[in-house]
């Protein structure tokens, strides 16, 4: 499967460059799968987080390159190291003897055949979890099927649906007919929401949607989108936790008129899902050259590039 790297078009940037020969394209990923830290997250949605925490690995490298990713550190300027299928396995293990709820591969699309070569094993291996696909929807379609038979639930963001705004933070002007897509082919493939015990998602998609300061009209139209199209087949999660850390961003947290503003559109469109609680901070800012990127009521460390295994 890792041919699909030579000549890579795994994602609508179809750079075409040969990974298998070191090339990087917009990702600035070669073949080789690289992996930042893997934690037990408490501060993912109630039914993914559960009681134990979500199995959260992040992946190096991203195909987006948001200009307020909070993940900068590992999507744009490299930080982590490349592992092998034994070291991915063994790290979903490790997450899954901690008591993890599921596997939960963060930013994962530029390096598709590799993750799915990794899940198959660690599923050989004993991995018996949830598997949790949490993407950008900046995603092929075709790409996105090769996760039919691996991923259980599908976590994509529906960034926004303006053009302008897509090509000016997310340096990708064709982000919302592709999004809405990856979306749609998504709920094809889980088209019903399946909770188990204490409501732990899994299967089915749970749509994402982060609100940017002074861009309450974007938030606006993603969420008409969503009551139009596909509430009642996936679940809305609303984020207000925006934390402003670039130039070319807005330089504000989401404000109480601005969140007041969320609640009723909300209930305007009769829209349930999750929504977070206003707390502007930088508690959500990671610093992933730490061993443990969050603050500790957060998350608990178990895997990250510099230390290895916690405790090994
Ligand atoms: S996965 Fe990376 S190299 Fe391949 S098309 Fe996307 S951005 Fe380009």
């Amino acid at each position: 499967m890792e041919k699909q790297y030579e000549n890579c078009r795994l994602c609508p940037r179809r750079c075409g460059v040969n990974r298998i020969h070191g090339e990087k394209g917009f990702c600035g990923e070669t073949a080789s799968l690289r992996i930042a830290s893997a934690v037990l997250h408490h501060g993912e949605e109630p039914p993914v987080a559960g009681e134990c925490g979500s199995g959260a690995i992040f992946v190096s490298g991203c195909n987006l390159s948001c200009t307020f990713c909070q993940n900068f550190q590992i999507s744009q300027q490299g930080l982590g190291r490349g592992i092998s299928i034994d070291e991915f396995t063994q790290i979903c293990l490790i997450l899954q003897e901690k008591g993890a709820e599921n596997i939960n591969i963060i930013t994962g699309t530029h390096a598709t055949p590799a993750l799915i070569h990794g899940i198959v094993a660690a599923k050989v291996g004993g991995l018996s979890l949830p598997v949790l696909w949490n993407s950008s929807s900046y995603e092929n379609e075709d790409t996105l099927a090769l996760l039919q038979d691996v991923v259980d639930v599908f976590l994509p963001d529906i960034k926004t649906l303006d053009t302008e705004i897509a090509r000016g933070f997310f340096n990708a002007p064709d982000y919302p007919e592709i999004a809405v897509q990856a979306v749609l082919a998504m709920l094809d493939m889980r088209p019903s929401y399946v909770c188990g015990d204490g409501g732990k998602v899994l299967s089915g998609v749970v749509v994402r949607h982060l609100v940017l300061p002074g861009h309450l009209d974007s938030t606006r139209t993603v969420l008409e989108w969503f009551a139009e199209n596909v509430q009642g087949r996936a679940l809305l999660s609303l984020m207000t936790q925006y934390t402003p850390i670039g130039a070319h961003t807005p330089t504000r947290y989401i404000n109480h008129a601005e969140y007041e503003t969320l609640l009723k559109w909300l209930d305007e469109l009769g829209l349930d899902g999750f929504y977070q609680e206003l707390s502007p901070g930088r508690e959500w800012v990671p610093d992933f050259s730490r061993f443990n990127p969050f603050p500790s009521k957060l998350s608990i460390p178990v895997w990250s590039f510099r230390d290895g295994i916690s405790g090994s």
